[in-house]
């Protein structure tokens, strides 16, 4: 098989394993494509849920056919028992020729060890293809079992003269076609943030509101240190249906405990989960033990930039709209022209009158 048939059909399976994004707990999405004589015979892309893994699924689909076949999958295929027996014990079964996968598999119980059961097989293994790819399908399963954090996208809307908007006044940067992007983003991440200003200013309901996608809404997560969200928020009065976190970072010995004990309980009484953690990193250690592998942090600027500075910032995008702010403007802590060196453009485009940028961490 030629190499361009090999990106072929591994692009397919990426592209499939974007399906699932934020909808498989502490499973990879994963795709699957088991091809024979240039033919699809099966894909698929890991369950709702985690399981079952795609590659089980794709040979179910292939049945007898897929004996001699080629199977590409993203990711190396698992070789631990669970509730299911591996994906490498199941492909060696279907008596497939090739596997051909991106990357090896982080998860210490799997490392290696898929593809030396294929191996022992006698199938031949190719893994590499198509890393960079796979490196960004996966990057939140990879951030969490690598660095026990979820993968963290910072998103800001900026104006063209390079503000976030203009104090105490709503101003809005940019347009429908940009904003449905953004339920795009909140439905493929495991749990969104946000800081305590702009869910004061704002008060935002953070959930999915896309046709057929109302059921994707992620964790919601508020960032803040005294326990001021009121209890009469959108976000609390909607806690019970999609779940809401306070969480509190930082020190907060100085504050009177007994009206932050009153706090902390009328939230928890409304079906608000409240977190108190010393760190940003503590606070992502907690939420990746929780199987949050992505984490969308939308604003504001303050946010922003502490996550930024300690240095727990993945992906960044930038929304920039046409409308200039001028005179008392926020300036925004990132830019297109001020974008950290470590930071490489991989992909600019154009919703309606507004220009997206997606920047990623150097990989
Ligand atoms: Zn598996």
């Amino acid at each position: 098989m030629s190499v361009a048939e090999d990106r072929r059909f591994m692009g397919a399976a990426l592209r499939l394993s974007g399906w699932h994004l934020g909808m498989t707990k502490d499973n990879p999405s994963v795709g699957c494509v088991i091809v024979k004589d240039g033919v699809i015979l099966g894909a698929a892309v890991t369950a709702l849920g985690g399981r079952p893994h795609a590659e089980t699924q794709a040979l179910d689909v292939a049945g007898e056919a897929a004996r001699g076949a080629t199977a590409y999958v993203t990711l190396e295929p698992c070789s631990h028992f669970g509730h299911t027996p591996p994906c490498a014990n199941a492909l060696v079964a279907a008596g497939v020729a090739r596997v051909v996968a991106c990357l090896p598999d982080p998860d210490p119980r799997v490392s290696g060890r898929g593809v030396a059961i294929l191996r022992n097989a006698g199938i031949q293994v190719d893994v590499g293809l198509m890393q960079d790819e796979a490196r960004r399908a996966l990057g939140a399963y990879l951030t969490r079992r690598t660095s026990r954090r979820p993968q963290v996208t910072l998103k800001l809307a900026i104006s063209a003269d390079g503000m976030l908007g203009r104090r105490g006044e709503e101003v809005m940067i940019t347009g429908p076609l940009a904003r449905a992007q953004v339920h795009v983003l909140r439905a493929e991440s495991d749990a969104i943030l946000v800081g305590i200003g702009t869910a004061l200013a704002d008060d935002p309901e953070l959930t999915v509101r896309l046709p057929g996608m109302g059921g994707r809404s992620p964790i919601r997560i508020v960032l803040d240190r005294r326990l001021e969200l009121p209890i009469t928020s959108n976000l609390v009065r909607s806690a019970r249906q999609v779940p809401v976190i306070v969480a509190s970072v930082g020190d907060t010995a100085a504050e009177a405990q007994p009206e932050r004990q009153l706090r902390r309980d009328a939230l928890a009484n409304s079906g608000v989960e409240v977190l108190e953690k010393e760190s940003l990193t503590e606070l992502l250690h907690v939420l990746a033990d929780r199987e949050i592998s992505s984490l969308f942090v939308e604003g504001g600027a303050t946010v922003a930039a502490a996550f930024f500075a300690d240095g727990l910032a993945d992906r960044i995008i930038l929304s920039q709209g046409p409308v200039e702010i001028g005179e008392g403007g926020l300036e925004s802590p990132l830019t297109p022209s001020n974008m950290p060196a470590d930071f490489a453009l991989i992909r600019a485009e154009r919703y309606g009158p507004d220009l997206c940028y997606e920047y990623e961490r150097s990989i």
